[in-house]
Formats: C-alpha cells, sequence, structure tokens
C-alpha cells in the first residue's frame, strides 16, 4: 500500500519550508513522516492512510475536551453564521474575558489576541512600558513564543546576557534579555542583586512544558514572587501551556497553595483558553493594563483579536471545564496514564520518571526528574525515539520530541488509557 502521508509531505516538502508550518511537526527530532491529519473526534485522529491514532498532544494543549467536542461545535457553527469577524467589539469578548477573570483573580483587566507569541510579546511591552526599566529575566528551557527579544536560550553563567538562539535576532534585540537556570536559587538572588533595579520583569513557565514537564519548585517561585515586589519587577507567568490545563485555576492556583497569598502581576495565556481557535490573552492588575492603547502609551493591536468565532468556541470550552468535577476526572485519568506507563517501564528495567498536573504530564528516560534544562538534556534521546517509533506504530501519537510535554483529554477513556499502557509494555520490553 502506497503511503499516503510520505505523498503529502514530498508535495508540501516543495511549496511549504520543511513541509509544515511549525518546525516540530516535521519530525525532524524522531526521523520518519509526520502524519497529515484527516480527521479528529474525541481522543483519536486518523491520518492520511486512515489509520488511527490516540492523541495526547490535543494541538500541543488545547483540545482538552477532546476533538469536536458537542457543545463547542455547535457554539462555533453559531457564532459562524452570525459572521467571521468585524473590526469591532462585540458581548462575547466580555464575556470570555469575565470568565477568565473568575477563574484567575490575580487579573482585573484582560486583552485578548490570537496567539501565544502575540500575548507574551504584548505582555513583555507591557511590563517594561509600565515599570520604564528595560531589562528582563527568562529561564533555559522556557518558550514564550517567537518574539525576538524571547527567543533566547542559551547563556548559562550569571551576568552573561544572552545569545540568540536563532538567526535574524541581532545580538541588540536581545541585549536586555537575561536567561538564568531554572530553579537555581542562589544565581536567582545573584542576578537581582546586581540587575535587580534595571528589571521590569521575570518571565517565567511555572510548570515548563517546554523542556517536557519541569516543576518549578515551590522555594524557587517564593524566591521569584518575593524578589520581584522588592525590587519593583513585575512577576509574569506565562500560562499559555498551563492555563485551564494543569488545574482550572492553572498553575498560580496550584502555587497558591503553597505560598499563602500567591499572585503573579502579569498572566499570558492561550492554547486551551481558545479550545482550538486562534486565541490568547494576557492579563493583570488594573494599574498595569491601563497603560496599554487607547488608555496609555504601551501600543498593541490587532485585526483579528477577540475574533467571533474564536471567542465561542473558548467560552464554550470554560463552560465545559467548568463543570464539576471535570478536572478531578482529568486529572485521575492523567495520572493513572502516568503510573501506568511508569509501572511498564520498571517492569522492562528502563530507566523512567514522569510526573503530571491535572491534564498535563510528562516522562523522561532518566531514573530521576530533572529540575533544568541540562538535566532534560541528558534524558536517553534514542531511547526515545525508539519509544516514540513503536508507540506510533501501535496507534498511539505523543509528541514528536523529547522535550515536550503530554495531554490528555476529557474524552480519553480508561481503555484508552490500558492500550497506550499495553502498547508502552511492548516497546519498552523491546529497547
Ligand atoms: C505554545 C506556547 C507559546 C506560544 O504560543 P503560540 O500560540 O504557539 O504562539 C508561548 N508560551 C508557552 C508557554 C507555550 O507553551
Amino acid at each position: 500500500m502506497s503511503d499516503l502521508n510520505q505523498t503529502l509531505f514530498d508535495r508540501a516538502r516543495q511549496v511549504i519550508p520543511g513541509g509544515v508550518n511549525s518546525p516540530v511537526r516535521a519530525f525532524r527530532a524522531v526521523g520518519g513522516t509526520p502524519r497529515f491529519v484527516k480527521r479528529a473526534q474525541g481522543a483519536y485522529f486518523w491520518d492520511a492512510n486512515d489509520k488511527r491514532y490516540i492523541d495526547y498532544i490535543g494541538s500541543w494543549g488545547p483540545m482538552i475536551l477532546g476533538h469536536s467536542h458537542p457543545a463547542v461545535l455547535e457554539a462555533v457553527q453559531k457564532a459562524a453564521l452570525d459572521g467571521f469577524s468585524f473590526g469591532a467589539p462585540t458581548e462575547r469578548e466580555i464575556q470570555l474575558v469575565e470568565a477568565l477573570l473568575k477563574l484567575m483573580p490575580s487579573m482585573d483587566m484582560v486583552r485578548l489576541v490570537s496567539s501565544g507569541t502575540e500575548a507574551g510579546m504584548s505582555a513583555l511591552r507591557l511590563a517594561r512600558g509600565a515599570t520604564g526599566r528595560s531589562k528582563i529575566i527568562k529561564f533555559e528551557g522556557c518558550y514564550h513564543g517567537h518574539a525576538d527579544a524571547l527567543l533566547v536560550k542559551a547563556g548559562s553563567g550569571l551576568a552573561t546576557f544572552g545569545n540568540p538562539t536563532s538567526a535574524g535576532v541581532p545580538p541588540e534585540v536581545v541585549q536586555h534579555t537575561l536567561v538564568l537556570e531554572y530553579n537555581n536559587i542562589p544565581q536567582l538572588e545573584e542576578a537581582f542583586a546586581i540587575h535587580g533595579k534595571e528589571l521590569a520583569c521575570l518571565m517565567i513557565e511555572p510548570i515548563a512544558g517546554n523542556m517536557n514537564f519541569v516543576r518549578a519548585s515551590v522555594p524557587f517561585m517564593k524566591r521569584c514572587r518575593e524578589l520581584c515586589t522588592q525590587y519593583g519587577a513585575l512577576l509574569v507567568f506565562d500560562e499559555v501551556m498551563t492555563g485551564c490545563r494543569v488545574a482550572l485555576g492553572s498553575a498560580q492556583s496550584v502555587y497558591a497553595k503553597s505560598i499563602p497569598g500567591f499572585e503573579p502581576d502579569v498572566t499570558v495565556l492561550g492554547k486551551v483558553i481558545g479550545g482550538g481557535m486562534p486565541l490568547a490573552a494576557f492579563g493583570g492588575k488594573r494599574a498595569v493594563m491601563e497603560q496599554l492603547a487607547p488608555l496609555g502609551p504601551v501600543y498593541q493591536a490587532g485585526t483579528l483579536s477577540g475574533n467571533p468565532v474564536a471567542t465561542a468556541c473558548g467560552l464554550a470550552t470554560l463552560h465545559e471545564i467548568s463543570k464539576p468535577g471535570f478536572f478531578d476526572a482529568l486529572s485521575a485519568r492523567t495520572r493513572s496514564l502516568v503510573d501506568g506507563l511508569t509501572q511498564a517501564a520498571q517492569k522492562a528495567g528502563v530507566p523512567f520518571s514522569a510526573d503530571c498536573e491535572g491534564g498535563m504530564f510528562g516522562f523522561f528516560l532518566l531514573p530521576e526528574l530533572p529540575q533544568n534544562y541540562a538535566k532534560v538534556m541528558t534524558s536517553d534521546s534514542p531511547k526515545f525515539n525508539q519509544l516514540f517509533h513503536g508507540l506510533l506504530d501501535r496507534g498511539v501519537y505523543i509528541a514528536p520530541a523529547l522535550y515536550e510535554a503530554g495531554f490528555v483529554s476529557g474524552a480519553h477513556t480508561a481503555q484508552d488509557i490500558a492500550d497506550t499502557v499495553q502498547a508502552a509494555a511492548e516497546v519498552f520490553a523491546a529497547i
């Protein structure tokens, strides 16, 4: 049988760089042919050969209800009948923002945008505009979208200002970006001692999903909060991935359980809040948010911002995940996957560690959970590739790179989890 994925990939590569519209989709890390998706329903998608996969990517996070949830589908269809885009305000934008404020009381006001990159980039401009400062802290292994100033990964060493990890980013653009090691308190303290008064913000993925799954430790997060407050820098939580995914109240609600009164100053959202449509947001305290145009001097805008079909999708999604018991069930299902995989690996003698929160999980082919990017990088990459392809052959689709988190949806059944664990057990036994 001819492989229709391969046929499409060959055709795509003629006209789209690498054949894909976002690099990791190209399977460069794991090798092989990307699966072209024909359709998706619930916890599954079907590729060009009509092969079914249990989907643990869920569009890289947004599809928390699974694909084509009936209530969401209905909301989107209804909204589309009333028009696609107006460039004028709608009531649904207020409803969506009000729903977000209820879930995350750290924010008084929110602005809607169309992608996580745009939200992170705008939050950074806002932090700089509101504080009148230029320098920022980010952490190695944290991804905040591909805006120039945030596209810095390298640069260990404390006072070392980052090197851009992409061509096309002039050094001058990232000279104010200080890159620190995740979960390293002494380094954080030293950075604030030296640069604290010039820092506009500290931006962090509270549970880093772009180096698989690494939690900021509670003492580290507590110190981030204290130092930002002490030096007048804004604590910016990039919850594009964790927002309404690790808990209904997002990662900030998880940290507030361990750190009384804990709140970030600014929150960046995307993925789940759009339910699979291009929608993202950033929000914070009123005094900060009122710095935005048209009220304040910080300019930010968007032709499709607050798009009526996207807001309908996001609102219906938030409504469903807010139902009593949704997150408890999702968390239990995710936990059962992680426990099942861990047991299967142990049985086969494969070094393995895994963690999860709400509907987000990560695992490493390492005996212990890593605490920073350098440790994540020591995970066994050839073994991961074998695991990835073994699962793929058996109809289980996990992220095609070992630096990515995984996602369970409300549509995944106990049987889906059992089938996945069974497939993993077979692969573990063979690697
Ligand atoms: C996905 C992601 C982004 C970027 O969002 P896009 O919608 O892909 O631009 C930013 N930050 C984090 C933490 C993300 O996971």
